[in-house]
């Protein structure tokens, strides 16, 4: 069968197999297996600066390329390796993997860039999430600064647990970031309890930015939300020039979106980003 590639590689025909009971049981096993035989795979796209247009940071987002299937994207797998708990293996896999690559861009001479690492709410309930953060920075020589977890709303997170360990991690160095923000249930709640560095605006609100008022005036409210609390705030899903003039206009401080890149493989991201560092010198 020929099999249709999507915008970021994967196959398309994956989506409903969730809603079968045995396809589920066989991705279960799957999926335990999958990260000993290393078919797990992080792709990177670009976060961009709004005035320099520079690459000043990426996020790592898990794929998996299973040998039956082919590429799996995330919205497939991470809910059931939510409900199995396998998520909190994978999710020490995809950190450490995310920050040993970083360490090798900085290596050869790219420029320091924090990785953004999605963290799932059962990373949270585990006792020793700050010291897993430590060790890994500790075991892959990542500086942690360099290394950014993005959070949702949608944790439903014990506020005084969660603030604790986001404290700890704040206070070594790393950077928080609140995923999809808008989307969940304690938007504010959030930003009045824990230490946040950057709001991430949900695409949902940035998809019809142009047409619906509606939307213009949420991200502008975000945007100016988040400059009143000494947050950076960057725009997810930034597609069209018409969207990034908006966000522009209103003074969002960074963009990630199909507009600058799709999520590349490792190999790809390096390219575009040499690319774009070697366009940095000449223009200067
Ligand atoms: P997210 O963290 O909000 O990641 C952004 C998603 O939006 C990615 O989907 C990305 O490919 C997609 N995207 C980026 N730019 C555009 C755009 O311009 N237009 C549109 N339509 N989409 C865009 P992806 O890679 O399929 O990941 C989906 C979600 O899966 C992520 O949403 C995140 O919640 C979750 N995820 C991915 N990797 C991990 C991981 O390692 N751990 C955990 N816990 N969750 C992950
Ligand atoms: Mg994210
Ligand atoms: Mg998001
Ligand atoms: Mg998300």
């Amino acid at each position: 069968r020929v099999k249709e590639q999507g915008k970021n590689g994967y196959l398309f025909y994956t989506s409903e197999m969730n809603d079968r009971p045995l396809e589920r049981i066989t991705l279960e096993n799957d999926m335990r297996i999958a990260l000993t035989k290393e078919e797990f795979e992080l792709f990177y796209q670009p976060q961009v600066d709004m005035n320099s247009q520079q690459i000043v940071g990426v996020e790592a987002l898990v794929r998996w390329n299973h040998p039956e299937r082919g590429l799996i994207s995330p919205g497939d797998f991470i809910p059931l390796a939510e409900e199995n708990g396998f998520i909190v293996a994978l999710g020490t896999w995809v950190m450490e993997e995310a920050c040993r690559q970083n360490m090798k861009w900085q290596n050869i001479g790219l420029p320091p860039i924090p990785v953004s690492v999605n963290l799932s709410v059962r990373q949270f309930e585990m006792k020793n999430l700050a010291e897993t953060v430590r060790d890994v920075l500790i075991r892959t020589g990542l500086e942690p600064r360099y290394l950014d977890l993005e959070i949702t709303e949608s944790m439903t997170l014990d506020v005084s647990r969660a603030s604790h360990i986001l404290k700890k991690l704040k206070d070594m160095g790393v950077a928080i970031s609140i995923d999809d923000f808008g989307t969940g249930y304690s938007s504010l709640h959030y930003l009045k309890n824990f230490p946040i560095h950057r709001l991430k605006i949900d695409r949902s609100f940035v998809r019809d930015l142009e047409h619906d008022p509606n939307d213009a005036a949420i991200v502008s409210a975000i945007i100016a939300l988040g400059h009143n609390m000494n947050m950076q705030v960057i725009a997810e899903g930034v597609e069209t020039e018409d969207q990034l003039l908006f966000l522009q206009k209103h003074r969002c401080d960074e963009i990630q979106g199909y507009y600058f890149s799709p999520p590349l493989s490792c190999q790809r991201f390096e390219e575009l980003f040499r690319r774009h560092c070697k366009q940095e010198v000449t223009q200067m």
